[in-house]
């Protein structure tokens, strides 16, 4: 099964709300060559104002999502203890998600590199906001603040 980029779909505009894009600048120098989100709303549609919310290079986001989950590993009993609370849910979904979280977290190991399904298991969103400030927000709702060095 072929996964579309991570991101697509799941990087908001803090500014205006309107989801971000993917967008290659590619150079001769393959050093050079970037991969960064911006608002899709960026640029002028006739008659509309454009955002001025600021790009994000794809980098930071692979690193938020990194920091974040090492961040949940560290305060691992706080979210297991949580999430138990949610498997007495009447919701037989919300059950089961739960069940996931606390699967995804029990037995892991801080991460250095980006892992998709580990991602796909615990995001729903990432909103960024002007001035490298982006927040995290989990399936379960919960909302994590990261700071862009
Ligand atoms: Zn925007």
């Amino acid at each position: 099964m072929k996964v579309d980029n991570p991101f697509a779909g799941r990087i908001i505009c803090g500014h205006c709300g309107s989801t971000f894009e993917r967008k290659v600048w590619n150079s001769t120098d393959e050093r050079l060559r970037r991969v960064i989100w911006r608002c899709n709303k960026k640029y002028k549609v006739k008659g509309e104002k454009s955002c001025e919310n600021k790009h994000i290079d794809d980098r930071v986001l692979y690193q938020a999502f990194i920091n974040t989950f090492n961040a949940m590993i560290e305060n691992k009993g706080y979210f297991i203890e949580k999430w138990k609370k949610g498997l007495k849910s009447e919701n037989i979904l919300a059950r089961y998600k739960f069940r996931q979280f606390i699967g995804s977290l029990k037995n892991a190991e801080p991460i250095q590199s980006f892992d998709m399904d580990l991602f796909f298991s615990i995001i729903e969103k990432i909103t960024v906001y002007e001035g490298q400030r982006i927040i995290v927000t989990l399936l379960d709702t919960m909302e994590i603040e990261c700071e862009i060095e």
